[in-house]
């Protein structure tokens, strides 16, 4: 086959997967849809470079993967125990908060069923406000407006617990609950002073209207540690010098995001999305994507797993001599 005919395969696969009510396809064709971010995240890139890959990666066996925007990782998690999604990315805290049924995920039916393909790269708090609003710690967001992202989003979760490490509620000042995207107008009116979003650096969100007039808001690395003591998949990190123009390192805390699906999705399917995803071609795809990419190795794999692996993850690492023991908690 042409590489023409091979591309006009993959748009008559796509379009009868769009056009279908649900992951079951008639003919061979199968849909997996990857629940991913906002479109300015980092989340977004990454799934829709994966959603290439797969199916780049599967034309003989017709899976077609597509990668949708959602408000982030609870929301990724919930979808995936409804059956409106078959593969999500999901922040480690967020994915161990549903295997135990914790925190959003209390009493929701089915979200502990959910299991690791892979740990992908880090993800660090970037709280980003207006300079003028003189916000150079947590504590000065009494009085301000500072958006912490959706419900829905794994940003909220965490900007929760961020705010109780400092002794503050949302009761202390103005918040409100946006995408990044849509902030940025408010922010240049001053209707807004700042902006939270845990992802991958840089966000474009952030990239795309950070300049002199903005600044970073560090988390102490005495809370950040506080932090990591009582919530065992977050820990202290860093966002490196230059990640944006003329900001220093910014000490903040960070968490792995995860590629995961359900226990019961068929153990040769998730063999093979495991294969796709750490092919080199893949790889190549992801490192082209968003700078991001070039952390998404294979030794890292399993680094800061929060949930058990599906089974046909394990026996992909295993065969791969990439599994030291038992990693699941
Ligand atoms: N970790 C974020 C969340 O779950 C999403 C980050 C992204 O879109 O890259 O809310």
């Amino acid at each position: 086959m042409t590489t023409l005919t091979v591309m006009r395969l993959l748009i008559l696969m796509a379009i009868a997967a769009f056009c279908a009510p649900s992951s079951a396809l008639s003919g061979d064709v199968r849909l997996l849809r990857i629940g991913t971010g906002g479109l300015l995240g980092v989340y977004y890139p990454i799934g829709k470079a994966l959603a290439e890959s797969i199916t780049g990666a599967s034309i003989a066996s017709g899976l077609v993967a597509v990668a949708q925007t959602s408000g982030g990782s609870v929301a990724n998690v919930r979808a995936l125990a409804a059956g409106e999604i078959e593969v999500g990315l999901v922040q480690a805290d967020s994915a161990h908060s549903a295997l135990r049924g914790e925190g959003p995920f209390a009493s929701v039916d089915g979200v502990s069923e959910i299991r690791a393909v892979a740990s992908l790269y880090p993800e660090r708090l970037q709280i980003v406000t207006r300079r003028d609003a003189g916000i150079t710690g947590v504590p000065d967001f009494r009085g301000k407006s500072v958006s912490l992202d959706v419900t829905g989003s794994g940003t909220l979760v965490i900007m929760r617990i961020v705010l109780a490490a400092y002794g503050l509620t949302e009761e202390d000042f103005q918040p409100v609950y946006l995408k990044p995207e849509f902030t940025r107008e408010w922010l240049a009116q001053g209707r807004l002073q700042g902006f939270c979003l845990m992802a991958g650096t840089p966000a474009k969100a952030v990239q795309d209207i950070f300049g002199d007039e903005h600044s970073l808001v560090p988390i102490s690395p005495e809370i950040a540690r506080e932090i990591a003591q009582k919530h065992p998949y977050l820990a202290a990190g860093v966002i490196p010098a230059w990640t944006y123009p003329g900001v220093q390192d910014t000490p903040t805390i960070e968490v792995r995001a995860l590629l995961v699906v359900r226990a019961d999705m068929d153990e040769a399917l998730v063999h093979d999305i495991t294969a796709a995803v750490w092919n080199e071609r893949t790889l190549g795809t992801l490192r082209e994507a968003h700078a991001q990419g070039r952390f998404i190795a294979p030794n890292t794999a399993l680094t800061g797993l929060s949930i058990p692996l599906h089974e046909g993850a394990r026996r992909y690492y295993e065969e791969q001599g990439l599994l030291p023991g038992d990693v699941a908690p």
